[in-house]
């Protein structure tokens, strides 16, 4: 494992009040000319970033868990990535792809087919958010099963436009009052095992059953599904559960579809989160983690699939954008050259000790789970499993205040999640994860 810092070094600094004179500055800019419909966050403007370290407006620097949510896995400023964004700037940036197309998106699906799970034919499209690949990944599955019934689970999270937002479970911040909702979706029960208590197989055969009964097998086009979900809480569900979910699928014409936007791109210890299970989507969605903080996401599939759909019937004019492209191929390239799901799995072997020693020695803490470097802790009212959003808040306040950045999660919001860059140095991560233990003791 070679990191290069070449400016930033590794140690977290707080050299002002969190946020800074100057960040407090912005943010009151900020609030004339943005949207206030944005989450505020924590109001820390960020000027510069390498490896996981962010430096603020003020001079402050931060170690990064929370890599963006889940994209800046290689790290920030990695060189390899610089030099090929620079590279494909200076040759062209834009042709559109459906108009006159290039090398570097036929590359980057090339690579999917080559990452993605499964051995057989694939093909990809390329787009440019995550929930455009939701999007495009609903369009395909109707299209080539000639069905309409699209199921989804609880706590699910698949994006924010129309179609998504039907998809996803939340209702606040997501949804409220945005709706009317895109029909034929059908929630079901997931499988939430420090909630529901209930092995792989019989929490799918309690969701199977409701779909069958509610929905009728011939009707469904694709289950739509986070391996471990990510908004929703970190839920690693059950083991079982997802394969017996995608057989069922095979057994009844319908089609497995994993998003793996958040759990893609070695973050879980393998290349995908369905790869612990051995399950092979029929098409996968990613994003996220594909190109180190470009815009890009993906569909990859059974090319039989993939390839029903007429010509024309797929696209938009920055999907596949030539400098995200190649950011994409670099990210690649440096997550298979720096082995990084072997780095996600090594992050785990230090985290989740320290944090299941959390369990049963402070009351608040109600559950600890997660694969790889996408890592999570559940906070309940002591002695119960109530949802304790408030001591979740304090958490990440106490963190961020000392220059250490997590992201809360879950329908509750009562989960706080580690996703540090692939390549945090172990020194990085336990001081990271001293302040994380330093803000749950502070609370009881
Ligand atoms: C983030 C996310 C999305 C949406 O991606 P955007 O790029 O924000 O549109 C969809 N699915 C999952 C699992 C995600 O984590």
């Amino acid at each position: 494992m070679v990191v290069e810092y070449r400016t930033v070094g590794i140690a977290r600094q707080v050299v002002t009040d969190l946020p800074g004179p100057k960040s407090q500055e912005l943010h009151e800019r900020r609030k004339q000319s943005v949207s206030h419909g944005l989450t505020q966050g924590f109001p820390v403007y960020i000027d510069r970033a390498e490896g996981a370290i962010l430096v603020d407006v003020d001079g402050n620097h931060l170690l990064d868990l929370g890599s963006g949510i889940a994209v800046t896995s290689i790290g920030h400023a990695v060189p390899a990535l610089v030099e090929a964004v620079q590279a494909q700037v200076a040759d062209f940036t834009h042709t559109c792809f459906m108009v006159t197309p290039y090398l570097e998106y036929v590359e980057v699906c090339e690579e999917l087919a080559a990452v993605t799970p499964g051995d057989h034919a694939k093909t990809s499209a390329l787009f440019n958010s995550g929930a455009e690949a939701v999007e495009n990944a609903v369009k395909i599955a109707r299209l080539a099963t000639g069905r309409n019934a699209i199921v989804v689970v609880d706590h699910a999270y698949h994006g924010r436009t129309n179609l998504t937002m039907a998809l996803t479970a939340k209702n606040m911040p997501y949804k409220d009052r945005f709706g009317p909702f895109a029909p034929e979706v059908y929630r079901v029960p997931t499988s939430y095992p420090y909630r529901d208590g209930l092995s792989g197989p019989d929490a799918a055969a309690r969701a199977i059953a409701l779909i069958e009964s509610t929905v009728g097998a011939q009707n469904v086009a694709a289950i739509v599904i986070e391996p471990i979900q990510g908004e929703g809480g970190f839920i690693v569900p059950a083991e079982g559960f997802l394969p017996a979910l995608a057989e069922w699928t095979k057994k009844n014409g319908a089609l497995f579809v994993a998003d793996e936007i958040q759990t893609g791109f070695t973050r879980t210890g393998r290349w995908f989160a369905v790869d612990h299970e051995g399950v092979v989507p029929d098409l996968v969605t990613t994003a996220k983690g594909l190109a180190g903080g470009m815009p890009l996401a993906a569909v990859t599939g059974r090319a039989e699939i993939m390839n029903a759909v007429h010509e024309g019937g797929l696209g938009g004019t920055y999907g596949g954008n030539p400098v995200a492209a190649a950011a994409a191929l670099a990210t690649i390239r440096t997550m298979r050259d720096q082995n990084l799901a072997e780095r996600a799995r090594h992050i785990e072997s230090i985290a989740l000790p320290r944090l299941r020693a959390l369990l049963g020695d402070v009351g608040i803490v109600g559950d600890v789970r997660g694969r790889g470097a996408m890592l999570a802790v559940e906070f309940v009212v002591p002695g119960s499993d109530t949802p304790n959003p408030a001591a979740t808040k304090a958490i990440v306040e106490y963190c961020t205040k000392r220059g250490v950045v997590i992201i809360s999660c879950g329908t509750f919001g009562n989960c706080v999640r580690l996703l540090p860059p692939l390549i945090i140095t172990d020194e990085q991560l336990n001081d990271g994860l001293s302040v994380f233990e330093d803000a749950i003791r502070s609370i009881r």
